[in-house]
Protein backbone atom coordinates (compact mmCIF):
# COMPACT_ATOMS: atom_id res chain seq x y z
CA UNK A 1 0.00 0.00 0.00
CA UNK A 2 1.27 3.37 -1.16
CA UNK A 3 1.91 5.56 2.33
CA UNK A 4 2.06 9.08 1.96
CA UNK A 5 2.17 12.55 4.05
CA UNK A 6 -0.08 15.15 2.45
CA UNK A 7 -3.25 13.90 0.18
CA UNK A 8 -4.40 17.07 -1.97
CA UNK A 9 -7.59 16.53 -2.99
CA UNK A 10 -8.27 18.89 -6.12
CA UNK A 11 -6.62 20.83 -8.63
CA UNK A 12 -8.23 24.63 -8.41
CA UNK A 13 -6.19 27.41 -6.99
CA UNK A 14 -6.68 26.32 -3.37
CA UNK A 15 -5.54 22.77 -4.60
CA UNK A 16 -2.45 24.09 -6.54
CA UNK A 17 -1.35 26.46 -3.62
CA UNK A 18 -1.24 24.08 -1.36
CA UNK A 19 0.86 21.84 -3.08
CA UNK A 20 2.81 25.00 -3.49
CA UNK A 21 3.44 25.55 0.05
CA UNK A 22 3.73 21.89 1.32
CA UNK A 23 6.25 20.73 -1.78
CA UNK A 24 8.30 24.25 -0.43
CA UNK A 25 7.60 22.59 3.23
CA UNK A 26 9.35 18.92 1.85
CA UNK A 27 6.38 16.90 3.23
CA UNK A 28 6.31 15.56 -1.05
CA UNK A 29 2.73 16.35 -1.36
CA UNK A 30 0.17 13.94 -3.86
CA UNK A 31 -2.39 15.81 -5.47
CA UNK A 32 -5.23 13.95 -7.18
CA UNK A 33 -6.57 16.31 -9.67
CA UNK A 34 -9.93 15.03 -10.06
CA UNK A 35 -13.24 15.37 -12.61
CA UNK A 36 -12.24 18.79 -13.68
CA UNK A 37 -8.39 19.46 -14.12
CA UNK A 38 -7.92 23.30 -13.57
CA UNK A 39 -10.99 23.70 -11.08
CA UNK A 40 -13.94 25.83 -12.27
CA UNK A 41 -11.61 28.51 -13.48
CA UNK A 42 -10.96 26.46 -16.99
CA UNK A 43 -14.77 27.15 -17.96
CA UNK A 44 -14.15 31.04 -17.59
CA UNK A 45 -12.58 33.36 -20.31
CA UNK A 46 -10.23 36.06 -19.35
CA UNK A 47 -9.38 36.68 -15.06
CA UNK A 48 -8.81 40.43 -14.85
CA UNK A 49 -8.88 40.59 -10.83
CA UNK A 50 -6.54 38.28 -10.18
CA UNK A 51 -3.67 40.76 -8.63
CA UNK A 52 -0.15 40.26 -10.17
CA UNK A 53 -1.14 40.15 -13.64
CA UNK A 54 -1.16 43.41 -14.71
CA UNK A 55 -2.79 42.59 -18.82
CA UNK A 56 -5.22 39.82 -17.23
CA UNK A 57 -4.61 35.91 -17.87
CA UNK A 58 -7.17 32.91 -19.22
CA UNK A 59 -8.04 30.85 -17.04
CA UNK A 60 -6.44 27.60 -18.30
CA UNK A 61 -3.33 29.62 -18.71
CA UNK A 62 -2.72 30.55 -15.02
CA UNK A 63 -4.12 27.19 -13.92
CA UNK A 64 -1.02 25.59 -16.27
CA UNK A 65 1.14 28.36 -14.17
CA UNK A 66 -0.08 27.24 -11.06
CA UNK A 67 0.35 23.62 -11.80
CA UNK A 68 3.95 24.25 -13.38
CA UNK A 69 5.05 26.38 -10.10
CA UNK A 70 3.83 23.66 -8.13
CA UNK A 71 5.96 20.84 -10.23
CA UNK A 72 8.62 23.08 -9.71
CA UNK A 73 8.93 22.08 -5.95
CA UNK A 74 8.35 18.44 -6.19
CA UNK A 75 4.40 18.58 -5.86
CA UNK A 76 3.24 14.83 -7.26
CA UNK A 77 0.47 16.21 -9.54
CA UNK A 78 -1.83 12.85 -10.63
CA UNK A 79 -4.52 12.20 -13.10
CA UNK A 80 -7.35 10.17 -10.82
CA UNK A 81 -10.67 10.97 -8.93
CA UNK A 82 -10.87 10.12 -5.61
CA UNK A 83 -13.85 7.47 -5.79
CA UNK A 84 -13.76 6.22 -2.00
CA UNK A 85 -12.07 7.62 1.60
CA UNK A 86 -12.03 6.55 5.40
CA UNK A 87 -11.98 9.39 7.45
CA UNK A 88 -12.49 6.92 10.75
CA UNK A 89 -8.65 6.55 11.96
CA UNK A 90 -5.39 7.33 11.00
CA UNK A 91 -3.60 6.74 8.16
CA UNK A 92 -6.68 7.58 6.33
CA UNK A 93 -7.12 4.91 3.94
CA UNK A 94 -7.88 6.31 0.26
CA UNK A 95 -8.98 4.82 -2.86
CA UNK A 96 -8.17 6.18 -6.16
CA UNK A 97 -10.06 5.53 -9.20
CA UNK A 98 -11.78 2.18 -7.71
CA UNK A 99 -8.55 0.94 -7.46
CA UNK A 100 -5.56 2.32 -6.47
CA UNK A 101 -5.18 1.92 -2.52
CA UNK A 102 -3.34 4.92 -0.19
CA UNK A 103 -3.10 5.57 2.99
CA UNK A 104 -2.20 9.52 4.12
CA UNK A 105 -1.49 11.10 7.16
CA UNK A 106 -3.11 14.21 6.05
CA UNK A 107 -5.38 15.21 3.67
CA UNK A 108 -6.23 19.18 2.14
CA UNK A 109 -9.74 18.93 0.41
CA UNK A 110 -9.74 21.45 -2.44
CA UNK A 111 -12.77 19.45 -4.38
CA UNK A 112 -14.65 23.03 -5.00
CA UNK A 113 -18.21 24.11 -5.95
CA UNK A 114 -20.16 23.71 -9.08
CA UNK A 115 -22.21 26.32 -10.34
CA UNK A 116 -25.44 24.68 -11.77
CA UNK A 117 -26.30 25.41 -15.10
CA UNK A 118 -30.18 24.90 -16.90
CA UNK A 119 -29.01 22.53 -18.94
CA UNK A 120 -29.84 23.60 -22.51
CA UNK A 121 -27.25 22.62 -25.08
CA UNK A 122 -27.69 26.46 -26.48
CA UNK A 123 -26.52 27.31 -22.72
CA UNK A 124 -23.61 24.74 -23.69
CA UNK A 125 -22.81 26.26 -26.82
CA UNK A 126 -22.21 29.59 -25.55
CA UNK A 127 -20.46 28.98 -22.42
CA UNK A 128 -17.89 31.39 -22.26
CA UNK A 129 -19.00 33.22 -25.43
CA UNK A 130 -21.48 35.08 -23.14
CA UNK A 131 -23.04 32.60 -21.03
CA UNK A 132 -20.95 33.05 -17.34
CA UNK A 133 -21.70 31.38 -13.86
CA UNK A 134 -20.03 34.25 -12.31
CA UNK A 135 -20.77 38.01 -12.28
CA UNK A 136 -17.55 39.08 -10.33
CA UNK A 137 -15.55 36.93 -12.45
CA UNK A 138 -16.52 38.18 -16.27
CA UNK A 139 -19.56 41.56 -15.93
CA UNK A 140 -16.42 43.61 -17.02
CA UNK A 141 -16.42 42.07 -20.60
CA UNK A 142 -20.32 43.25 -20.58
CA UNK A 143 -19.70 47.12 -19.19
CA UNK A 144 -22.44 49.17 -21.25
CA UNK A 145 -24.40 46.45 -22.79
CA UNK A 146 -27.66 44.62 -21.96
CA UNK A 147 -27.38 41.28 -20.13
CA UNK A 148 -29.79 38.92 -18.16
CA UNK A 149 -29.12 37.32 -14.82
CA UNK A 150 -31.46 34.00 -14.09
CA UNK A 151 -31.86 33.09 -10.32
CA UNK A 152 -34.11 34.78 -7.51
CA UNK A 153 -31.75 34.15 -4.61
CA UNK A 154 -29.22 36.49 -2.82
CA UNK A 155 -27.23 35.07 -5.01
CA UNK A 156 -29.16 36.40 -8.56
CA UNK A 157 -29.86 39.64 -6.66
CA UNK A 158 -26.20 40.40 -5.77
CA UNK A 159 -24.91 39.70 -9.12
CA UNK A 160 -27.75 41.53 -10.85
CA UNK A 161 -27.34 44.67 -8.31
CA UNK A 162 -23.33 44.62 -9.62
CA UNK A 163 -23.98 44.37 -13.04
CA UNK A 164 -26.33 47.17 -13.11
CA UNK A 165 -23.37 49.22 -11.90
CA UNK A 166 -21.54 48.40 -15.20
CA UNK A 167 -24.31 47.37 -18.02
CA UNK A 168 -26.58 49.34 -19.21
CA UNK A 169 -29.67 47.37 -18.55
CA UNK A 170 -30.40 43.95 -16.51
CA UNK A 171 -33.18 41.22 -17.12
CA UNK A 172 -33.47 39.51 -13.88
CA UNK A 173 -34.79 35.89 -14.69
CA UNK A 174 -36.51 34.94 -12.18
CA UNK A 175 -39.29 31.66 -12.66
CA UNK A 176 -41.47 32.19 -9.75
CA UNK A 177 -43.53 35.26 -8.69
CA UNK A 178 -41.60 36.23 -5.82
CA UNK A 179 -37.46 36.05 -4.61
CA UNK A 180 -35.99 34.09 -2.44
CA UNK A 181 -33.27 36.80 -1.86
CA UNK A 182 -33.52 38.25 1.56
CA UNK A 183 -35.28 41.58 2.14
CA UNK A 184 -32.49 43.89 2.19
CA UNK A 185 -31.27 42.65 -1.05
CA UNK A 186 -34.63 42.58 -2.98
CA UNK A 187 -34.83 46.30 -1.82
CA UNK A 188 -31.33 46.62 -3.74
CA UNK A 189 -32.99 45.23 -6.99
CA UNK A 190 -36.14 47.03 -6.14
CA UNK A 191 -34.22 50.54 -6.06
CA UNK A 192 -31.67 50.01 -9.22
CA UNK A 193 -33.87 51.24 -12.06
CA UNK A 194 -31.69 49.79 -15.05
CA UNK A 195 -32.59 46.16 -13.58
CA UNK A 196 -36.14 44.89 -15.01
CA UNK A 197 -37.49 41.89 -12.90
CA UNK A 198 -39.14 38.95 -15.39
CA UNK A 199 -41.11 36.87 -13.18
CA UNK A 200 -42.95 33.84 -14.39
CA UNK A 201 -40.40 33.49 -16.54
CA UNK A 202 -38.17 31.02 -17.89
CA UNK A 203 -35.37 30.27 -20.57
CA UNK A 204 -36.52 28.06 -23.90
CA UNK A 205 -32.97 29.24 -25.63
CA UNK A 206 -29.71 31.04 -25.42
CA UNK A 207 -29.75 32.76 -28.91
CA UNK A 208 -26.50 33.61 -30.32
CA UNK A 209 -24.34 33.47 -33.68
CA UNK A 210 -20.34 33.48 -34.41
CA UNK A 211 -19.60 35.98 -32.11
CA UNK A 212 -21.89 34.45 -28.83
CA UNK A 213 -24.83 35.04 -27.17
CA UNK A 214 -27.15 37.92 -29.04
CA UNK A 215 -30.54 37.41 -26.84
CA UNK A 216 -32.59 34.49 -24.83
CA UNK A 217 -35.75 33.29 -25.68
CA UNK A 218 -37.85 33.63 -22.29
CA UNK A 219 -41.47 32.12 -21.64
CA UNK A 220 -43.73 32.55 -19.26
CA UNK A 221 -44.65 29.92 -16.25
CA UNK A 222 -47.78 30.09 -16.34
CA UNK A 223 -49.41 31.21 -19.75
CA UNK A 224 -46.31 30.10 -21.77
CA UNK A 225 -46.39 33.17 -23.91
CA UNK A 226 -42.99 33.57 -25.69
CA UNK A 227 -40.24 37.02 -25.70
CA UNK A 228 -37.38 37.50 -26.52
CA UNK A 229 -34.57 39.76 -24.92
CA UNK A 230 -31.75 41.19 -27.19
CA UNK A 231 -28.32 40.73 -24.51
CA UNK A 232 -24.89 39.75 -25.05
CA UNK A 233 -24.51 38.31 -21.55
CA UNK A 234 -26.59 35.08 -20.25
CA UNK A 235 -24.89 34.88 -16.16
CA UNK A 236 -26.22 31.92 -14.48
CA UNK A 237 -27.03 32.35 -10.79
CA UNK A 238 -29.19 29.46 -9.42
CA UNK A 239 -26.69 27.97 -7.05
CA UNK A 240 -23.59 26.05 -6.83
CA UNK A 241 -23.36 22.41 -5.18
CA UNK A 242 -19.88 22.13 -3.55
CA UNK A 243 -18.19 19.12 -4.33
CA UNK A 244 -18.44 17.01 -0.82
CA UNK A 245 -20.37 14.15 -2.25
CA UNK A 246 -17.15 11.36 -1.03
CA UNK A 247 -16.96 12.64 2.44
CA UNK A 248 -21.19 12.41 3.24
CA UNK A 249 -20.90 11.61 6.98
CA UNK A 250 -17.08 11.68 7.35
CA UNK A 251 -16.92 15.00 7.72
CA UNK A 252 -19.01 17.89 9.50
CA UNK A 253 -21.00 19.52 6.35
CA UNK A 254 -23.30 22.27 6.60
CA UNK A 255 -26.90 22.26 5.82
CA UNK A 256 -26.60 23.04 2.22
CA UNK A 257 -23.35 20.38 1.84
CA UNK A 258 -20.31 22.68 2.10
CA UNK A 259 -17.43 21.55 4.55
CA UNK A 260 -17.44 23.16 7.90
CA UNK A 261 -14.38 24.34 9.20
CA UNK A 262 -13.08 25.82 12.43
CA UNK A 263 -13.27 29.76 11.99
CA UNK A 264 -10.40 31.25 10.83
CA UNK A 265 -8.51 27.91 10.54
CA UNK A 266 -8.83 25.30 7.71
CA UNK A 267 -9.52 22.47 10.42
CA UNK A 268 -12.49 20.53 9.57
CA UNK A 269 -14.33 18.22 12.09
CA UNK A 270 -11.71 15.42 11.49
CA UNK A 271 -7.93 16.14 13.05
CA UNK A 272 -5.53 16.15 10.26
CA UNK A 273 -7.60 17.03 7.15
CA UNK A 274 -8.28 20.37 6.55
CA UNK A 275 -10.42 22.27 3.36
CA UNK A 276 -9.50 24.91 1.18
CA UNK A 277 -11.18 26.93 -1.54
CA UNK A 278 -14.78 26.76 -2.41
CA UNK A 279 -16.07 23.69 -0.58
CA UNK A 280 -15.93 25.24 2.61
CA UNK A 281 -16.59 28.54 1.16
CA UNK A 282 -20.27 29.69 -0.17
CA UNK A 283 -19.70 33.24 -0.11
CA UNK A 284 -16.87 34.34 -1.54
CA UNK A 285 -16.09 31.75 -4.48
CA UNK A 286 -13.21 34.02 -5.71
CA UNK A 287 -9.38 32.63 -7.23
CA UNK A 288 -7.53 34.86 -4.71
CA UNK A 289 -9.89 33.82 -1.76
CA UNK A 290 -9.64 30.37 -2.81
CA UNK A 291 -5.89 30.19 -3.29
CA UNK A 292 -5.30 31.97 -0.02
CA UNK A 293 -7.20 29.52 1.73
CA UNK A 294 -5.05 26.92 0.32
CA UNK A 295 -2.01 28.85 1.62
CA UNK A 296 -3.91 28.29 5.17
CA UNK A 297 -4.78 24.76 4.74
CA UNK A 298 -0.81 23.72 3.72
CA UNK A 299 0.47 25.80 7.22
CA UNK A 300 -2.24 24.29 9.05
CA UNK A 301 -1.59 20.95 8.16
CA UNK A 302 2.26 21.49 7.96
CA UNK A 303 2.04 22.67 11.82
CA UNK A 304 -0.48 19.66 12.39
CA UNK A 305 2.63 17.45 11.34
CA UNK A 306 4.97 18.58 13.26
CA UNK A 307 3.29 18.21 16.14
CA UNK A 308 2.50 14.67 15.97
P1 LIG B 1 -30.34 29.78 -3.78
O1 LIG B 1 -30.47 28.30 -3.78
O2 LIG B 1 -30.70 30.55 -2.57
O3 LIG B 1 -31.25 30.37 -4.97
C1 LIG B 1 -31.24 29.79 -6.22
C2 LIG B 1 -32.23 30.55 -7.07
O4 LIG B 1 -32.18 30.01 -8.38
C3 LIG B 1 -33.67 30.41 -6.60
O5 LIG B 1 -34.38 31.60 -6.82
C4 LIG B 1 -34.21 29.30 -7.50
O6 LIG B 1 -35.58 29.42 -7.78
C5 LIG B 1 -33.46 29.58 -8.78
N1 LIG B 1 -33.34 28.39 -9.59
C6 LIG B 1 -32.84 27.18 -9.24
N2 LIG B 1 -32.88 26.34 -10.28
C7 LIG B 1 -33.43 27.03 -11.31
C8 LIG B 1 -33.74 26.71 -12.65
N3 LIG B 1 -33.49 25.50 -13.15
N4 LIG B 1 -34.29 27.67 -13.42
C9 LIG B 1 -34.54 28.90 -12.95
N5 LIG B 1 -34.26 29.27 -11.68
C10 LIG B 1 -33.72 28.34 -10.88
O7 LIG B 1 -28.83 30.04 -4.27
P2 LIG B 1 -27.91 31.32 -4.08
O8 LIG B 1 -26.66 31.02 -4.83
O9 LIG B 1 -28.64 32.55 -4.42
O10 LIG B 1 -27.58 31.36 -2.55
C11 LIG B 1 -26.96 30.26 -1.87
C12 LIG B 1 -26.84 30.60 -0.39
O11 LIG B 1 -25.87 31.63 -0.21
C13 LIG B 1 -28.14 31.12 0.21
O12 LIG B 1 -28.25 30.66 1.52
C14 LIG B 1 -27.96 32.61 0.17
O13 LIG B 1 -28.74 33.27 1.17
C15 LIG B 1 -26.46 32.74 0.45
N6 LIG B 1 -25.94 33.99 -0.14
C16 LIG B 1 -25.86 35.08 0.68
C17 LIG B 1 -25.42 36.27 0.18
C18 LIG B 1 -25.35 37.43 1.08
O14 LIG B 1 -25.88 37.34 2.17
N7 LIG B 1 -24.72 38.50 0.69
C19 LIG B 1 -24.96 36.42 -1.21
C20 LIG B 1 -25.10 35.22 -1.97
C21 LIG B 1 -25.58 34.06 -1.43
P3 LIG B 1 -36.72 29.02 -6.72
O15 LIG B 1 -36.76 30.13 -5.72
O16 LIG B 1 -37.91 28.93 -7.59
O17 LIG B 1 -36.31 27.69 -6.15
Amino acid sequence: MEKIKVLIIGSGPAGFTSAIYTSRANLSPVLYEGIEPGGQLTTTTEIENFPGYPEGITGTAMMEDLKKQALRFGADVRRGIITDIDLSERPFKVTVDHEHKIEAESVIVCTGASAKYLGLESEAKYRGMGVSACATCDGFFYRKQDVAVVGGGDTACEEATYLASICRKVYLVVRKNYLRASKAMQERVFNTPNIEVLFEHNTREVLGDENGVTGALLYHSVTGEERTIDITGFFLAIGHHPNTEVFKGQLALDEQGYIKVEPGTSKTSVEGVFAAGDVKDPHYRQAITAAGSGCIAALDCERWLLAQ
